[in-house]
């Protein structure tokens, strides 16, 4: 079962804008901010405004609106970032086995270097 959402979570204060960010795209559904700190040259977060977990929570609850415009919002920061020709790398950690620290989704945008194997 997916936890309730806490309203208190860093992502939801950064959102309100009670605690400060680097945003870099915003629009309806979403909101992309750089990683506090960064594991490459871009890595920037990418979080959906609905009060959703994780992606568990999101793929199963969240509206199509709201899938497809995270998804769009996603696509739009790396090409803004001129990632795609060089290439990048999106991922979402979600619970306790996924390393996942912050309870609200939010999908990394790494690029900027080679980023090697997947876990390495
Ligand atoms: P997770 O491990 O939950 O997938 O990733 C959480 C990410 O949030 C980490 O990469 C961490 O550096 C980042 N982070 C944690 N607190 C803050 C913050 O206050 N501001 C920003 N911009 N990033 C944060």
């Amino acid at each position: 079962a997916t936890l309730p959402y806490d309203d208190q979570n860093i992502f939801a204060r950064i959102l309100r804008g009670e605690i400060p960010s680097t945003r870099v795209y915003e629009d309806d559904h979403a909101v992309a901010f750089h990683d506090i700190a960064p594991a490459a040259p871009v890595h920037i977060l990418v979080i959906p405004r609905g009060r959703y977990v994780s992606w568990d929570d999101f793929s199963a609850h969240a509206s199509e609106a709201e899938i497809a415009g995270f998804i769009r919002a996603i696509g739009r920061v790396a090409r803004d970032h001129q990632l795609v020709a060089p290439g990048y790398r999106i991922l979402a950690n979600v619970g306790a086995h996924g390393g996942q620290e912050v309870p609200h989704l939010h999908v990394h945008l790494f690029g900027g270097r080679p980023l090697g194997p997947m876990l390495a």
